[in-house]
C-alpha cells in the first residue's frame, strides 16, 4: 500500500482549517457541528486529506454523542490505532492507513456484531453518495 506523506506545511495549505486542526493537530469537533452528523444516505465516507474509504454508510449509527458514529471500517485498509493518553484518560485513537490523518477514537460500547463504536469528526471525513 501506498502511504501518503506531506509536510505539516503543505498539510496547512492543501486543507481548510478546520480539517487540518482536526486530522492533523488531533484536535475535537464541537459535538453536534458536523455536517455528516446526521447523514442517512447511502455511500460510503473517505479520509477529507487523502480519500482512502474509511466506513460504509451501512455501518453507521446514532450513537447519540454528536458525532458520526460506525461500527465496522470498510476494509483492513482503512484505518490503524493507536493508544491515546491525552486529558488524562487512556484511549484508543483511530487514524487514516493511508495518510495518518486523526480521525477520532474507539469504543468498546458499539452495537452488535462487533460491540465497536467508531466516534469519528465529521469534518475528518467526506461523504460520497452512491449513484442510484
Ligand atoms: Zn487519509
Amino acid at each position: 500500500m501506498k502511504k501518503v506523506n506531506k509536510s505539516d506545511t503543505e498539510w496547512k495549505d492543501m486543507l481548510s482549517e478546520s480539517v487540518y486542526n482536526v486530522t492533523r493537530k488531533k484536535g475535537t469537533e464541537a459535538p453536534f457541528s458536523g455536517a455528516l452528523n446526521k447523514n442517512i444516505e447511502i455511500g460510503t465516507y473517505h479520509c477529507a486529506c487523502c480519500d482512502n474509504v474509511l466506513f460504509e454508510s451501512t455501518h453507521k449509527f446514532d450513537s447519540g454523542t454528536g458525532w458520526p458514529s460506525f461500527y465496522e471500517v470498510a476494509s483492513n485498509m482503512s484505518l490503524y490505532f493507536k493508544t491515546d493518553t491525552s486529558l488524562g484518560m487512556s484511549r484508543v485513537e483511530a487514524l487514516c492507513m493511508v495518510c495518518d490523518a486523526h480521525l477520532g477514537h474507539i469504543f468498546d460500547d458499539g452495537p452488535k456484531p462487533t460491540g465497536k463504536r467508531y466516534c469519528i469528526n465529521s469534518v475528518s471525513l467526506k461523504f460520497n453518495k452512491k449513484d442510484t
